[in-house]
């Protein structure tokens, strides 16, 4: 057992940003909610850095993260932890999935997959060798529910919306979606907040969980801060960078698009202080978009 899972704590939150670009006000909303409903249930909060994908490393990013948190006294509970370094953690659960026929290696490549969003599964039977190949995760026909704590239920079937998902891709990257579900058991979570964009994605967690034997996490999906052109604020849109300059100006801002209690403008560790001795998350829009535009 990890050092941190036996703090024990009640509540273990976490802040898990990729380094694909620099951090933008969407970002800081997660970043304020998942900490303020951490504290006020005297939780622990933990940041994570999802540096996996390499190629997808926005240079400069992590630093800006680092430096962002700093600025916007966002503390850790814990040393801040980077995926790049426990790749072989990954690799040690997709062996044991290995062992159990859960995962199987896939030879099928984009091009050969066309425009099809649901792998038929194809290399389920071929027992290819599973070097140098994808690695794909077996779902099965069954319906996967959640109760999101804003967002309502929310259900999927993932034989019929997915198929067999990839874990590991054929350059060897290690798939978002098992980094996640590893390190949130590793670290001994209990409830992840973040944006509403990544809702399809937890029926995936849940599944990858349950084949683990791994405990079911609590889930609440914050509505999106979008742009004028009605698009998520995303590093892929160009969202502007948040400036950690202006830390006390954003922090009230993102409190204010929470639609939490307004605090005063202070420095940053204070005003974080009267968030969370505010926190209210029955506040917070049950949407998965917020009204107001930001940039
Ligand atoms: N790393 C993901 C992102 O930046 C968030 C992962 C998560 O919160 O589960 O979008």
């Amino acid at each position: 057992m990890s050092e941190l899972q036996s703090m024990q704590s009640a509540y273990v939150g976490r802040f898990a940003p990729s380094p694909t670009g620099p951090l933008h006000f969407g970002s800081l909303l997660t970043a304020v909610a998942s900490y303020c409903d951490a504290k006020s249930q005297n939780g622990t909060w933990l940041v994570r850095i999802e540096d996996t994908d390499i190629p997808r490393i926005y240079p400069g990013s992590e630093t800006h993260i680092l430096q962002c948190l700093d600025a916007f006294a966002f503390e850790p509970d814990a040393d801040i932890i980077f995926q790049k370094d426990r790749l072989d953690l990954y690799q040690d659960v997709l062996n044991q999935l290995q062992q159990q026929d859960l995962v199987y290696a896939c030879q099928c490549t984009r091009k050969m997959l066309g425009s099809n969003a649901i792998y038929a599964g194809t290399c389920r039977k071929l027992k290819l060798p599973f070097d140098h190949q994808a690695i794909r995760v077996k779902v099965s026909d069954q319906l996967i529910c959640f109760d999101d704590r804003l967002q309502g239920q929310h259900c999927s079937n993932l034989a019929h919306e997915l198929g067999d998902f990839v874990l590991k891709r054929r350059d060897g990257i290690i798939n978002y979606q098992l980094a996640v579900v590893v390190d949130d058991y590793l670290q001994g979570m209990t409830h992840v907040v973040r944006g509403a964009d990544l809702l399809d994605n937890t029926e995936r967690q849940i599944w990858l969980g349950q084949l683990l034997g791994y405990p079911r996490l609590s889930y609440m999906h914050l509505p999106l801060a979008m742009n004028a052109q009605g698009q998520k604020l995303s590093k892929q849109n160009l969202a502007q960078a948040l400036d950690p300059t202006q830390a006390p100006q954003l922090l009230q801002q993102a409190i204010a698009a929470l639609h939490q209690l307004p605090v005063e403008l202070d420095c940053p560790a204070r005003m974080l202080a009267q968030a969370v001795a505010q926190w209210d998350v029955s506040r917070i829009p049950r949407t998965t978009q917020l009204a107001q535009i930001y940039q």
